[in-house]
């Protein structure tokens, strides 16, 4: 496998994306670690807003630091994985407190910060500091399975796929070598249909030889989570207020916004539902649900809805909001759809 085919082609097709360095030069490891962070489990497309409005709020990873942490979270809010953006503020206070603000240059240094595994050690190390290191992600897992015709499975086949990943790494160009990879599979070698006639690699890609390009990588058989149920209450005082609460420190979207609701769970009844309410009202159930698909489970909401007179309380661990001011909350993707779904 020539290296220098792969970057010969990135010299000539690299995507421009907002936190890509121009050619020849490397990328700052703030810009390169807030990406890479942003960027898993996330679409290119829904990123770049979001890295633009972080880099404009908090310029560096000292600015970062120094942020508030609900202020982190709300600038996330619709992002999703909310754990990163917990995970993102404590590593930018640790590179503060422990390194002075400076990103430490080496894999192992990386690692041992909070939210950096070995993919975003390997990604800040090869881009931002041009160490050997070939960041692994699902892209680079597809063109590395295809050239060498893996049929270990997926996640057991990883290591593997590692090892011949960095077997692959030129001499220098590391940084380059890391997106050309990346850039590959987003735009060459895709899931379905890969355009192997435009692949510098085609003439030495086995699964390409062999004609079941589409069948790479292997995947072990997928178990789906159980579906969870709960109900969600949306209430709307006379003047325009929303009745919103904070989740608990700790477990799924830990200190993000939600609407007070019922606990999420396989078993649950919709009769019991109301015994959930945050308050006594006249509540009306909305025909259908709102579905939402975490990592480990899909959920479906009821959403009931109640308008109660201005003089209204909020009960012991909710707020009332600004109807016009709860986009500024961390709220995530599963009470925006929730708010959709009771106030359009
Ligand atoms: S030849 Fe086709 S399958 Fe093989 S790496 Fe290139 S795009 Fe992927």
């Amino acid at each position: 496998m020539d290296s220098q085919a792969l970057l010969a082609w990135y010299d000539r097709h690299a995507r421009v994306l907002p936190w890509r360095a121009r050619k020849g030069q490397r990328q700052e490891p703030y810009r390169v670690w807030l990406s890479e962070i942003m960027l898993q489990q996330t679409t290119v497309k829904t990123v770049g807003p979001y890295y633009a409005k972080f880099l404009a709020q908090w310029p560096t990873v000292t600015a970062l630091a120094a942020a508030k942490l609900d202020d982190v979270l709300r600038a996330w809010a619709g992002l999703g994985y909310y754990a990163r953006a917990r995970n993102l503020h404590a590593c930018a206070v640790a590179v503060v407190e422990r390194h002075g603000g400076v990103f430490p240059d080496t894999l192992d240094g990386l690692r041992d910060l909070p939210g950096i595994g070995d993919y975003t050690a390997s990604a800040v190390a090869a881009i931002a500091f041009d160490a050997d290191a070939v960041p692994v992600d699902g892209n680079v897992e597809r063109v590395v399975t295809r050239l060498f015709a893996i049929e270990e499975a997926l996640p057991a086949a990883k290591p593997r796929i590692k090892e011949l990943a960095l077997s692959l790494l030129p001499p220098s160009r590391s940084g380059d070598f890391a997106q050309a990879m990346m850039d590959l599979g987003a735009t060459i070698c895709t899931p379905k249909k890969p355009a192997c006639s435009l692949c510098p690699w085609n003439d030495v890609c086995l699964a390409r030889e062999r004609g079941d390009q589409e069948t790479f990588p292997r995947k072990a058989p997928k178990r789906e989570g159980k579906l969870r149920r709960g109900a969600a209450f949306v209430v709307l005082r006379a003047d325009g207020h929303i009745l919103l609460r904070t989740r608990p420190d700790k477990g799924l979207l830990a200190k993000m916004t939600e609407v007070p609701g019922s606990a999420w769970t396989h078993d649950f009844q919709l009769k019991d539902a109301e015994a959930a309410a945050p308050l006594d009202a006249a509540w009306r159930r909305l025909p259908g649900t709102v579905t939402h698909v975490f990592t480990h489970f899909p959920l479906e909401l009821t959403v009931f809805a109640a308008e109660v007179p201005r003089a209204t309380k909020a009960p012991e661990g909710a707020r009332w909001v600004k109807l016009a001011e709860a986009h500024a909350e961390a709220l995530p993707t599963v009470m925006r759809k929730v708010l959709a779904h009771a106030l359009e």
